[in-house]
């Protein structure tokens, strides 16, 4: 295993459409294995394939609180098959978004169809900060940060802000 580079807003690549998987292999695996360091590490509950900078529609969720007892949820091809009309709200942040939280309404609970890590057709109902979860992975696969259920105002003055941090960090490298 080894960690990814997280890509962090504005950067192009993360306003694409990511690709449907067509199979599940050691390649794959190891990738999923890399995402999950990635995530650990940052630390963040949840990553898309998209932020380490690829276009396949995977994503890895831990949203357990016990560091000692680790969760690792896969969810390759993930499609949300149906939504609840009520929702929930949380403060969502996001590990391409630096320093930046927003609260966030989105549906309570999902149904959600997706394939695991060993290549077997899955669907769970999904609920709570997981439901939320997901929903947050899914529209990056869609090249949507959660940033965009802000105002234009909001959204333009936190990309602003990042554009400049990212500015000052390439002054340094450099
Ligand atoms: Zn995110």
């Amino acid at each position: 295993m080894s960690q990814r580079k997280i890509v962090i807003e504005p950067d192009p690549i993360l306003r694409k459409k990511s690709e449907i998987l067509e199979k599940v292999d050691d390649e794959l695996r190891g990738l999923l294995d890399d995402m999950l360091e990635t995530m650990y590490s940052a630390p963040g509950i949840g990553l898309a394939a998209v932020q380490v900078g690829i276009l396949k529609r995977i994503i890895v969720i831990d949203i357990s609180k016990d560091k000692e007892k680790k969760n690792p949820f896969f969810l390759i091809n993930p499609e949300i098959i149906s939504k609840s009309k009520n929702t929930s709200t949380y403060e969502e942040g996001c590990l391409s978004l630096p320093g930046y939280f927003a609260e966030i309404e989105r549906p309570a609970e999902c149904q959600v169809k997706y394939i695991d890590y060993f290549g077997k057709k899955k669907e769970i109902k999904a609920t709570g900060l997981l439901s939320t979860c997901i929903q947050h992975e899914i529209d990056h696969l869609n090249g949507i940060l959660f940033i965009d259920y802000l105002s234009k105002l909001k959204r333009d003055m936190i990309i602003k802000k990042l554009t400049k941090q990212k500015k000052e960090l390439d002054k340094v490298v450099l």
